[in-house]
């Protein structure tokens, strides 16, 4: 049996790590990489799989910086092309980013069995872009697996998928299974638990000049209290160039991910807007600041693991900082599973891919 792994920015990068070992554990499962080039740098994607021992993609399709239309457009084209090619029992789709989209679209109009990982993630908001990529990816897959439970409660109340599981967080297998193998980044200077680990690149806030400053004008006020380490993504290193934003903080290149793990594990807290992050900080049982209004994993901000901002200023974040900073956060939930997703993931779909095949 063949599975047709797709991949593009950095966390599918990251987890799709975990699920090819997932992968390679199957007698009799082969697994082909597509990388549709989404992220290209050497630190935006390369070095993932030198660090994680990750097999290199059989496939880049080079695909960056194209406006959405034309890089959707172009990948669906293409992964047509490579699933025509290696004719593969299993389309395994990865998250919300356009390449998940692209995927779901070329293999459903090729009458592919579709696995889709992260499903059922919902915010509710239209505006944010990966919103459009989950409705559809989640509506044109054959079995969902969701990471938490809330998910599983979004999905049924849409009320049209029959294959649905709980399967755990792949991002709580990786952290779990690369953690002991976690190094300083070289290029800093910092105590252990004295320091802030910020990240921003969410594009509603830095394709706003005004927020993205007054995000900046925050971070910097708390850079005066407590040293704030920041990998930078390129998109907010553009921003703040073609906005001109100058900033005090120690900005470094983005890490690889066993440097991220030790910038988490050693962190005094975390302030960010990723999607992904807040997890991981909560892995590590490290308070977290979001810099958004509403986040995907509503258990985190129920129980109190989580804090967000409502509307994003210099001033609301400052304070944020510091009512959180101190807190302890909790460590008897368990929202994620136990770190083996990856392997009830690959099981179950090629399960259901076998009993397709008998049909
Ligand atoms: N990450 C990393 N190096 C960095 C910043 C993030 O390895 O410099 C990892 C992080 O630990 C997480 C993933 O990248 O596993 C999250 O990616 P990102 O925040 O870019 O995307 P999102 O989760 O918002 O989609």
């Amino acid at each position: 049996m063949k599975i047709f792994t797709i991949i593009g920015a950095r966390p599918q990068i990251i987890k799709s790590g975990i699920i090819s070992h997932a992968i390679d554990r199957v007698d009799g499962v082969e697994e082909v990489v597509v990388h549709t080039g989404q992220h290209f740098d050497d630190n935006m994607s390369d070095v993932f799989f030198r660090q994680m021992n990750i097999k290199p993609p059989k496939y880049n399709l080079g695909l960056d910086s194209l406006s959405h239309g034309a890089m959707i457009g172009r990948m669906i084209e293409q992964l047509e092309i490579k699933m025509q090619s290696e004719q593969p029992e299993v389309v395994l789709l990865i998250g919300d980013t356009n390449s998940t989209l692209a995927g779901a679209i070329a293999a459903r109009k090729l009458d592919l069995f579709i696995a889709h990982i992260e499903a059922g993630v919902r915010s509710y908001n239209k505006l944010i872009p990966e919103e459009a990529n989950r409705l559809i990816s989640d509506h044109l897959s054959d079995v969902l697996f969701c990471s938490n439970r809330d998910a599983i409660d979004c999905l049924n109340k849409e009320g049209v998928y029959n294959h649905v599981y709980f399967s755990g967080d792949v991002m709580k297998d990786a952290a779990m299974y690369y953690r002991s193998m976690s190094q300083s980044p070289s290029n800093i200077v910092a105590e252990k638990g004295q320091f802030v680990l910020a990240t921003c690149h969410r594009a509603e806030n830095t394709n706003d000049a005004d927020k993205l400053r007054q995000i900046f004008a925050a971070l910097d006020e708390i850079n005066n209290h407590v040293k704030i380490i920041m990998p930078l993504h390129p998109r907010t290193r553009n921003k703040l160039k073609e906005y001109q934003i100058k900033t005090n903080i120690d900005t470094i290149e983005p890490v690889g991910y066993l440097q991220m793990l030790w910038l988490l594990e050693n962190s005094k807290m975390v302030i960010t807007d990723s999607g992904g992050v807040p997890k991981e900080a909560f892995f590590f049982g490290k308070p977290c600041l979001v810099m958004r209004p509403k986040i995907e994993w509503t258990e985190l901000v129920t129980h109190h693991c989580t804090d967000l901002i409502d509307y994003i200023s210099t001033d609301n974040i400052v304070q944020g900082y510091k009512a959180v900073k101190d807190k302890t956060i909790s460590k008897d939930h368990n929202f994620y599973g136990d770190g083996n997703a990856a392997d009830f993931i690959i099981a179950k779909t090629v399960e259901y891919a076998n009993q397709r095949l008998n049909q």
